[in-house]
């Protein structure tokens, strides 16, 4: 099995049975994104506890395969981290979809790393960056901005 075999291997899996679907119980923080393009809809919700850690993430939603694996594998990394360390996390990723070959951030293991990276062959699609970043923007809004509803085309 090659590298590229290997990744949509992961991605599949994850699309097909996502790890942290459903809602969080006493969630604090939700936001809604869509990208309407591909009709993926996400619905993030998570609690960040006193101390500004992110005691439990999860979501629910409908959409492609890459839409719901960068959903799944997202939510599993950033359970357990501060606000500042999700943050560090997304604008990690959001470079490496972009632009960056690689990730830069030493808050994740090697293996945490591999599961992001396997998102990194939508690199050539602008459409499917769309789908592998609607969660992530979707988590910023959950954050930062009261839960603004997300969309890819505004
Ligand atoms: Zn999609």
């Amino acid at each position: 099995m090659n590298l590229k075999e290997l990744y949509q291997e992961i991605i599949l899996e994850h699309g097909k049975n996502p790890n942290n679907f459903g809602k969080t119980v006493n969630y604090n923080k939700d936001a809604q994104g869509n990208n309407p393009l591909c009709g993926d809809n996400v619905h993030i919700f998570l609690k960040l506890n006193d101390q500004r850690k992110v005691e439990d993430i999860s979501f629910e939603g409908s959409g492609c395969a890459i839409s719901m694996a960068s959903a799944s594998i997202m939510t599993d990394l950033i359970k357990g981290k501060s606000d500042n360390e999700a943050k560090e996390i997304i604008e990690d990723f959001l470079g490496m979809i972009k632009e960056n070959p690689d990730l830069k951030t030493n808050l994740l293991k090697d293996d945490e790393k591999t599961k992001l990276m396997c998102l990194s062959g939508v690199k050539q699609f602008p459409m499917r960056v769309k789908c592998a970043t609607l969660s992530w923007h979707t988590l910023v809004s959950a954050m930062e901005n009261d839960g603004k509803e997300v969309s890819t085309e505004s």
